[in-house]
């Protein structure tokens, strides 16, 4: 028999507005000292009241338009009931059955798979709890204790469900790229799984192909990074697919996921799990969403990648990869479309400036972004669009060679000086004059006899190292095409004068 996967992804995304979710603290948790973001609300002292976060509700509408959600007329808070020791409430201000937003649906592309949609069932806004960190064997005496941060409790998140509509675990990756992808057009928040504003849970069952049941499904924690989400399903997938063909039953559990071993372990059986008791929020009245409003949100969502990256096929006539590369990151995209118009072009002339464009973006200048230590994202970078529009000009009027576009950029990379300024003061203005590359040939021919015997014996590939040697010369200065010419010209006559 064969095993098909259901899989539902529950994600939850923290939102980077300024303060938390029902107070004015800020919700700058990393970057503070441990509980200095604190006050009486979000160290559930006695006798304090919750208030509404509204940018955190825009962030939430945003999320829920951009996955096609209907957005609720009337939204309301709900306690959920559990005692952990990084809740010092004993309960979570979320909400369980009048979320902000309603079924959704999201379009994805997995990798070497058919395209597909996903269900989203649901949109809702909670708070974080504090951060719990575990001291383990300290000192001669060996004990354990663990440390409270309370920076992290209140702070907005959102919670994401979709529908069991994931069937591999490539949708399952094209779904959280897709999900962060939009997160970070938004502006909402990083969406970073590492640095945890970005948890993913997977809920995976298996059943015989061709059949609807819904057999007990075991849900997937701690999975910090999309390609440990990837394993932690194929590894589900695999282990439940031999229970049941070995006649045993997959019990209904919550699981951890071991990178270093590529298990996944079990953490609580289905006896263990919670009753979290929900009922609505007595401090909190229900929240009325004015559609006024919603219009307004809408209206100013911004173009997703999707729909950037056609729109960069057909009026840029980029290659697919190449609109998809520069569309990853709203940042890049802006950037590209900014060294575009900056020329002032139109029809074929822009359509072949942006093809070098993209070339020197997402080639030497993501290289540089990449190796760096300082700026890793385009937008704090020193070279400025129109900056690079220059360069990529002078590159593509063939005014100065590849060698020296290269040291340019690097050179603007470091000071963020003008191009044109470069390539005056440094000389790198190409030498295609043959009154200028003639000694140099001369030089090339005297100092390599061998190549030049070649290529009389008829090896007319020792052209490419005596071009290379004019090059080495000129420090790449010289124009490689001419160069050939001159020196097939010049090595002709020494043969016919033999
Ligand atoms: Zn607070």
């Amino acid at each position: 028999m064969e095993y098909e996967a259901v899989i539902g992804l529950e994600v939850h995304v923290q939102l980077n507005t300024k303060s938390k979710m029902f107070c004015s603290c800020g919700a700058d948790y990393q970057a503070a000292e441990p509980n200095t973001r604190v006050c009486p609300v979000c160290m559930a002292l006695p006798g304090v009241l919750p208030v509404v976060n509204r940018a955190a509700v825009e962030s939430a509408i945003k999320i829920g338009l951009a996955l096609n959600c209907g957005i609720a007329e009337v939204t309301k808070f709900d306690r959920k009931n559990y005692p952990y020791p990084d809740l010092m409430k004993g309960y979570q201000i979320s909400q369980f059955d009048m979320p902000i937003c309603g079924v959704g649906q999201m379009d994805i592309k997995p990798e070497g798979e058919p395209d597909t949609k996903i269900g989203i069932t649901r949109v809702h806004m909670e708070e974080d709890v504090a951060r719990l960190t575990h001291i383990e064997n300290v000192g001669t005496s060996g004990h354990s204790h663990s440390l409270m941060d309370i920076n992290r409790a209140g702070v907005p998140l959102m919670e994401v469900v979709s529908e069991p509509d994931i069937h591999t675990a490539s949708q399952a990756e094209a779904y959280i790229l897709k999900l962060q992808n939009i997160i970070r057009y938004l502006g909402v928040g990083t969406a970073n799984m590492e640095e945890g504003s970005f948890r993913v849970d997977a809920n995976v069952s298996v059943r015989p192909v061709g059949t609807n049941e819904l057999r007990e499904r075991v849900e997937v924690k701690n999975m910090n990074r999309v390609r440990a989400v990837v394993r932690a399903v194929e590894h589900e997938i695999k282990r439940q697919t031999e229970v049941w063909e070995s006649g045993g039953r997959v019990e209904m559990e919550t699981r951890g996921w071991d990178d270093v071993s590529g298990r996944t372990i079990i953490q609580r059986s289905k006896e263990e799990a919670h009753d979290y008791r929900y009922f609505p929020e007595p401090d909190l009245p229900p929240l009325e969403i004015d559609r006024a409003w919603v219009s307004e949100i809408s209206s100013q969502l911004p173009e997703f990648a999707d729909a950037r990256q056609s729109r960069f096929e057909d009026e840029y006539d980029l290659s697919e990869y190449d609109a998809a590369l520069l569309t990853s990151s709203r940042a890049t995209a802006d950037y590209f479309e900014s060294v575009v118009v900056a020329k002032h072009l139109t029809g074929a002339e822009q359509a072949s400036f942006a093809k070098e464009a993209a070339n020197w973006i997402n080639g030497e200048l993501a290289r540089l972004i990449n190796a760096s230590e300082g700026p890793s994202q385009i937008e704090d970078i020193k070279i400025q669009p129109a900056q690079l529009a220059e360069l990529v000009s002078l590159f593509q009027a063939r005014t100065i060679s590849n060698a020296a576009a290269r040291e340019v950029l690097e050179e603007m990379w470091v000071s963020g000086t003008d191009p044109n300024a470069l390539v005056a003061e440094r000389g790198l203005l190409k030498v295609s004059a043959t009154k200028e590359l003639l000694p140099v040939i001369q030089e090339a021919i005297d100092n390599n006899p061998n190549a030049v015997e070649d290529f009389i014996g008829g090896k007319e590939t020792a052209i490419r190292f005596l071009v290379g040697q004019v090059m080495k010369a000129t420090k790449g200065r010289a124009d490689a095409g001419v160069t050939a010419d001159l020196l097939t010209q010049t090595l002709e006559e020494v043969k016919a004068a033999r």
